[in-house]
């Protein structure tokens, strides 16, 4: 027997359309290139949406086409993230950090109809220019400076000319909305296709209490650039609670990663101050960049409640130091873009209330519990079932309805999806009793030395404690003797002296087996990161 309840289809429209009429008011403010800040409300947002659907439209573009951006995180932006979903096409944010020829071959697989370019990033996108053939590119911010390549039209000239109304018609939940790639950190990327109803349901997951926990309160800084993984979920998360967004743009002429608002002048603080930001998310690289100016407090930052932090592990240390020094909760969490990204989250139990600080930041520095949706299991390589009693290390494999059953136009393989339909993730982990995951290592990058494994995880996070450590890596190196034997790459405080080497291997007798010691270290002045901002390993190990 069926229920009788109103069969009405998960969709981004509704997100947009809710956004408008309970929050119209709500604040979406953009820091310009010339530090001054844009802001409008989001019932502004919504009639420039409207009339984006018409530019859409107005370029051909139908249900099912897809439609790159290549952009920063900017109010444009978060516009064309509503608006070519809401039109039924695919909006799929491309990774300003790639190579020009790895963007081009997908740009190619993604068939993209249309590229919307942010400005700031003009110069670069001539490079790319070269190598795709798509039809149209539309331009906004300051795109005087654009060489031009193919046919070139005006973002805001277009909106101004548009109609500004539409009635979305999602026809089904299930249509594609969004295509996003991995970033390619340990393999080629690959495409994940998700739907209305994917997103929709991460949206209603990551908002509980335990998760992202945002409120209409808030005012949302997501430094995680929205080509990563959909911007962590966080331009419909935010919309769909009615917290004011904070967006960074884009620093124009940084060559190396450097977050867009770390280092020099102080702009991140500035910002935090002048918006009053209450939850910002990124990479835990972005945190340890930002925290030497946010130490300062040069700015009022105490509006500043809680981090967000995913995609690498997130060291004690810096949880420590963000916790007890500036008083903001560390939200860890782990996730995949093939996931939405959102998979766990390590918020603590009322159990752990009664904890040290100490301990309480070691709960937290595990990848944490399934956001209610998400099932996680450990498995074997031949797929058994592994116990959870925090020491069985197995492969991580998911499913939820946020997760991806196949990726775009690569038919499933076993390597990537079990024959009962999980995803495996190649991440390693343990599970303890109460659920907590811990990831050990990526399968790809674990150690294994004499038939044993070694967490390079384990051992970049006990580094970090010591005190003239600032950074880092620890990878595995080919070995004679024992197949692969653990080098760590090191970015110290001060120059290296000859005890160093021993003064470390000291550190980690206290904490590890003799074996897991790495019987190299090797120090610079950068660890290589990759085009989100993780520890580029494959980068480490052809620069050895
Ligand atoms: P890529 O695999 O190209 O880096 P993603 O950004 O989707 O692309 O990365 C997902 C992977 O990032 C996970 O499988 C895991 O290895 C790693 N990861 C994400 N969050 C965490 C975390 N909190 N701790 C450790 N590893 C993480």
């Amino acid at each position: 027997m069926h229920g009788l309840m109103m069969n009405y289809p998960l969709t981004l429209a509704q997100i947009l359309a809710h956004a408008h009429r309970i929050h119209g008011d709500k604040q979406v403010h953009t820091l310009l290139p010339d530090g001054r800040v844009h802001r409008y409300s989001y019932a502004v947002l919504y009639g420039r949406v409207k009339r984006l659907a018409n530019v859409l439209t107005g370029f051909g573009i139908r249900p099912g086409d897809r439609v790159a951006t290549y952009a920063a995180n900017t109010y444009q932006h978060l516009e064309l993230y509503y608006a070519i979903p809401c039109i039924g096409a695919v909006l799929h944010p491309l990774n300003v950090r790639l190579a020009p020829t790895q963007l081009a071959e997908i740009v190619r697989e993604a068939e993209d109809r249309l590229i919307f370019v942010d400005g700031a990033f003009a110069a670069q996108f001539a490079a790319l220019q070269q190598h795709i053939d798509c039809p149209h590119t539309v331009i906004f911010n300051g795109a005087s400076k654009m060489p031009v390549g193919a046919p070139l039209t005006r973002y805001e000239a277009l909106i101004s000319q548009a109609d500004d109304t539409y009635a979305w018609e999602i026809q089904d939940e299930n249509w594609a909305m969004g295509l996003c790639y991995t970033s390619g950190t340990s393999g080629e990327p690959r495409g994940v296709l998700y739907t209305h109803r994917s997103m929709f349901l991460h949206t209603l997951a990551v908002n509980q209490a335990d998760a992202f926990g945002l409120t209409e309160a808030d005012v949302v800084l997501p430094l995680v650039p929205m080509y990563h993984a959909m911007g962590w979920g966080l331009p419909y998360a935010c919309m769909f609670v009615g917290a004011d967004i904070v967006l960074p743009g884009a620093k124009p002429a940084r060559e190396r990663l450097v977050p867009p608002l770390c280092g020099g002048d102080n702009p991140l603080a500035n910002l935090i101050a002048e918006t009053g930001v209450t939850v910002a998310a990124g990479v835990p690289t972005v945190w340890a960049q930002a925290y030497p100016e946010l130490r300062k407090r040069a700015q009022d930052i105490s509006s500043l409640r809680q981090l967000i932090v995913g995609g690498e592990a997130m060291p004690p240390t810096l949880i420590e130091a963000y916790e007890k020094e500036l008083g903001v909760e560390v939200r860890h969490a782990w996730g995949m873009t093939e996931m939405s990204p959102t998979g766990t989250l390590s918020t603590l139990r009322r159990a752990h209330q009664q904890l040290s600080d100490t301990e309480k930041w070691k709960v937290k520095a595990m990848q944490g519990r399934p956001v209610p949706g998400v099932e996680i299991r450990l498995a074997t390589e031949s797929g058994a079932e592994l116990p959870w009693d925090g020491n069985t290390m197995g492969e991580v494999q998911v499913r939820s309805h946020w997760t991806a059953r196949r990726y775009y136009k690569i038919e499933p393989t076993a390597e990537h999806f079990t024959t009962d339909g999980w995803l495996r993730t190649g991440d390693i982990a343990t599970i303890n009793a109460e659920g907590y995951m811990q990831i050990v290592d990526r399968a790809k990058t674990l150690i294994r030395s004499g038939g044993e494994s070694i967490s390079s995880v384990a051992l970049e996070a006990a580094l970090m404690k010591h005190p003239q450590v600032v950074e880092a890596a620890v990878i595995g190196v080919p070995d004679e003797k024992w197949g692969e034997r653990p080098l760590a790459i090191i970015v110290l405080t001060q120059q290296a002296d000859e005890g160093t080497p021993a003064a470390l291997k000291q550190h980690l007798a206290s904490e590890f087996p003799k074996f897991w010691i790495p019987d190299r270290f090797v120090f610079v002045d950068e660890i290589p990161k990759t085009s989100v901002g993780k520890s580029d390993k494959r980068a480490i190990l052809a620069f050895l």
